[in-house]
């Protein structure tokens, strides 16, 4: 059993509304149990929501609204729900400001990434999750 980011499944929770289907993650739901999370939604953060990305230790949306709080809400709680359930692994959305893993948005909103991970991907990560993406797949 995996968590896995709920718009790689095709739940369209994504701050502009759509998913990030993706064929090889649903092929996986052939041999494995994988649970929809999405930290966002699981922070509170509203469908559709102003873009986000991290800066420093903060993540601040487009228009400079301090959002940290909101993102490691959900990131707490997408960590409740991998404790509950047990689950040692992850399949997040590589880039997201939350499960981003390795590489994610560089604060300028214009699209170059820098390494780095997103807030619950760091979380997990610290708790001994492991945390993989749709490219590593
Ligand atoms: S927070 Fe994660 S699951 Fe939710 S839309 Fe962003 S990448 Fe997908």
């Amino acid at each position: 059993m995996k968590l896995c980011s709920a718009c790689l499944l095709g739940v369209r929770c994504r701050y502009d509304g759509k998913s990030a289907l993706n064929k090889k993650v649903v092929e996986l739901l052939k041999t494995e149990t994988l649970i929809p999370v999405c930290p966002e939604q699981l922070g509170g953060l509203p469908t559709p929501r102003e873009p986000a990305e991290v800066i420093g230790k903060k993540v601040i949306t487009k228009s400079g609204q301090d959002v940290t709080e909101k993102f490691t809400h959900g990131a707490r709680e997408t960590l409740k729900i991998a404790k509950i359930l047990g689950v040692r692994e992850a399949i997040f959305k590589q880039g997201s400001p939350s499960c981003g893993c390795g590489r994610i948005y560089d604060g300028t909103f214009s699209g170059k990434t820098i390494k780095g991970d997103g807030v619950t991907t760091a979380l997990l990560k610290k708790n001994g999750i492991k945390v993989i993406t749709e490219e590593d797949l």
